[in-house]
């Protein structure tokens, strides 16, 4: 097995922007279009790399190179020098203003000019063409009054401008940072090395270069390296990092384990069982940066909002300076810092930073709890769900089906109890249905041999059927064997018929006996139910089963709305249906037939981390099987929405006083002016508060 080098061959690496996943590079660097350090999308292989780290070094390193610079431009301007009443003037002071200042400007400038280029090369001019037009505004207007006129320059504006906006960059990346570092602590999960045994020995090993079929030794307190079976050995395992469940796993021989998870107090031997991009963790850290790149509805209203803002404030600046100098003219210079004050302030920085923040904490404290967000429109339904669809088998229920009596036939050619058992196990070998695996355990627990087959086939909703030993045997409900021409004994004596599932066997197409099984109704389900009719959610069961088992479960979970006998072609119109009267509907299943019904309704959520199609069609997948977590994702969807709406009152709002103040309408009765590097501070105050916003949501327990 030489896989190593294949691995290492196909792995072609993308970067993306923590910020803006739609941005997608071959190489590293900084985002066009914000300027931050881009990742890579598949971290999975890479560990811990810090998001942003580039970026916000080259903000704080320039901030701090221009900041003697600025104060000497300061110490030298004229305004101050006449405030605070000291004069000292020299021969050419205004072509040292002028050096100083160009520094300034293209240094600290930089970042801005190439964000800026970048937002214009994309059509989508906003918050840093606003930066960059600002300080060449103030730079330009300066250079005219050293060379082309006599009058005072805004070098000290322009260069307190840039100082203020180095350092606002700098403390919200850091704050971004934290928000969108969720990733990268998943990848941290995962141990740099296995204690790989190899012919009797033990050698340290990059965990990346494990391959399927070996075989590490996972010591106590250590994390299990990778996804695998435990050989031997016997152990506790704390898996709540990647599913949510607080309390330790026992584990033993044949147990499956995830890497990531930390092993208690026994030793493992752990035999690899999935490497590289198909371990859990890797999946989910795939999920989570997808719905990181999902964008709820309101993040395309607060992207037109933010182009809005941008010819808003450049019409307030136009305006300010068209009004300050001529309408009631206060000079050029009084204009132009109105102007620039004008521009600054409205920056819709905040307004794009209010959602992306906000979803990428959601994801992190939804993965968290054991709620992995495919989507974010479907999150952002879910606060909206008054009908809440569950399917019976294996969501409600534990689809663990137990066998509680067998009814033979009068003259069944089954011969006995144990033979019907036998051939039923037989053909349900093949299936992957609950019931299906419930009749083979109750064959191998009754050490009856397993029988080869031909032919299988399998009938969705209604059973499967199989040639053994040269006879037709059929496994299913009534259904099928009234399909099958079968005829089921009227008086075929079932012990309470409402308590399981009956099962009909029939052999070359005569009835044969039938099989009663039982499956156990989730203690979570009841709760989950009255909890969401606590927040006004009704629920529906849908299930396959017959009528009488459903009302009975129904009834025992306290369900409003019963959908029995619904074939899987079915179940999709029955969401339909409940749609139909007006519901926002969520559907929580894990099978393979509740794909297309997961896909139809306003949310759909797989539970169970189930099959693969009903991951794929749910916009919310929940790790644990437990109903409750239902109740979690609509709490965390109406805690995200509440978040969301804070933060864009705030980001859009704030402008609403703003703008008016940095035009100077309180100038003529108060006179009181915002001048620009105040206007820098706010706009950057402004953005830091929504990162923070989104933050607190980190700390809020979703129960
Ligand atoms: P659910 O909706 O409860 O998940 P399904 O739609 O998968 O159930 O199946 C409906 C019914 O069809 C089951 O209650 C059972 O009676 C029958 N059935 C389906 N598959 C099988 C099988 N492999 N063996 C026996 N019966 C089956
Ligand atoms: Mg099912």
């Amino acid at each position: 097995m030489n896989s190593h080098d294949h691995r290492l061959q196909n792995e072609k690496v993308l970067y993306t922007c923590p910020m803006d996943p739609d941005v997608v590079s071959e190489t590293s660097g900084e985002c066009p279009k914000c300027g931050m350090e881009l990742v890579p999308v598949d971290m999975a292989a890479r560990g811990s790399e810090h998001a942003g780290h580039g970026a916000e070094g080259s903000f704080k390193r320039r901030f701090f190179i221009t900041l003697p610079f600025v104060l000497l431009i300061t110490a030298l301007s004229q305004n101050i020098e006449q405030w605070l009443k000291f004069g000292f003037t020299f021969p050419g002071q205004g072509f040292v203003l002028f050096l100083i200042g160009t520094f300034i400007y293209f240094y600290g400038g930089a970042p801005f000019f190439k964000a800026a280029k970048g937002e214009i090369s994309h059509k989508n001019p906003a918050m840093m063409t606003l930066v960059a037009f600002a300080i060449t505004v103030a730079y330009g207007f300066s250079i005219a009054a050293t060379f082309l006129f006599p009058g005072a320059s805004l070098y000290w504006e322009m260069s307190t401008l840039i100082s203020v906006f180095l350092l606002g960059h700098w403390l919200e990346m850091r704050a971004v940072r934290g928000a969108t570092g969720s990733l990268m602590e998943l990848a941290k999960l995962i141990p740099p090395l296995a204690h790989l045994i190899k012919d009797g020995n033990i050698k340290d090993l990059e965990t990346s270069k494990l391959v399927i079929g070996d075989v590490v030794l996972v010591k106590p307190g250590e994390k299990i390296p990778v996804d695998g079976k435990v050989i031997s050995g016997e152990s506790a395992v704390d898996e709540s990092m990647i599913t949510g469940e607080s309390r330790p796993v026992a584990k033993k021989t044949g147990d499956s384990v995830i890497g990531g998870s930390i092993n208690q107090d026994g030793s493992l031997t752990v035999e690899v069982s999935k490497t590289g991009s198909n371990t859990a963790i890797a999946q989910i850290m795939e999920l989570i940066r997808k719905a990181q790149a999902s964008k709820p509805n309101v993040q395309y209203l607060a992207d037109r909002a933010a182009a809005v803002l941008f010819y808003v404030a450049v019409a307030a600046g136009a305006a300010s300076f068209v009004f300050w100098y001529f309408v009631s003219p206060q000079g050029a210079i009084f204009a132009a810092t109105a102007a620039v004050a004008a521009v600054v302030v409205a920056c819709p920085h905040a307004l794009g930073l209010a959602i992306p923040t906000v979803t990428s904490v959601t994801s992190t404290l939804g993965a968290k709890n054991g709620i992995l967000i495919k989507d974010m429109k479907g999150l952002e339904i879910a606060r909206k769900l008054n009908y809440v669809v569950f399917d019976k088998t294996g969501t409600l229920t534990k689809g663990e089906f137990g066998i509680s009596a067998v009814v033979l036939a009068k003259q069944s050619m089954a011969g006995d109890e144990n033979q019907l058992l036998q051939m039923a196990a037989a053909v349900e070998m093949s299936s992957q249905h609950s019931i299906a695996r419930g009749i083979v355990n109750e064959a191998k627990n009754r050490n009856l041999e397993t029988q080869n087959i031909g032919n299988f086939k399998s009938f969705p909703g209604r059973g499967a059927s199989a040639e053994v030993d040269r006879k037709d045997v059929a496994v299913g409900n009534d259904k099928l064997m009234e399909e099958l021409g079968v005829r089921i004994p009227e008086n075929l004596f079932i012990k309470d018929k409402k308590a399981g599932t009956t099962v009909y066997v029939s052999v070359n197409n005569v009835f044969a006996g039938a099989i009663l099984l039982k499956d156990v109704v989730r203690e979570e389900s009841k709760r989950a139910v009255v909890e969401l009719h606590r927040l006004g959610v009704k629920t529906a069961m849908l299930t396959g089963d017959t009528a009488d088992v459903a009302e009975t479960v129904g009834k025992e979970i306290g369900i409003d709305t019963v959908f029995a006998q619904v074939l899987p072609e079915d179940k999709v119109n029955k969401v339909k249906e409940l749609q139909h009267r007006g519901n926002v509907v969520a559907m929580v299943g894990d099978g393979v037939n509740d794909a297309p019904s997961l896909t139809q309704a306003h949310v759909g959520i797989a539970v169970g981390a189930g099959t693969d199609v009903a991951v794929e069609s749910a916009d919310i997948v929940l790790m644990k099987n437990n109903p409750l977590d239902v109740v979690k994702a609509i709490s965390l969807s109406r805690k995200t929405n509440a978040k969301m709406e804070q933060n864009l009152a705030w980001a859009t709002g704030y402008n609403v006083f703003a703008i008016p103040i940095a035009a100077g309408v309180l100038y003529p009765s108060l006179h009181i002016l915002l001048r620009p590097e105040w206007a820098a501070l706010l706009m950057s105050a402004s953005s830091v508060i929504v990162v923070f916003n989104a933050l607190l949501l980190r700390k809020t327990r979703l129960d």
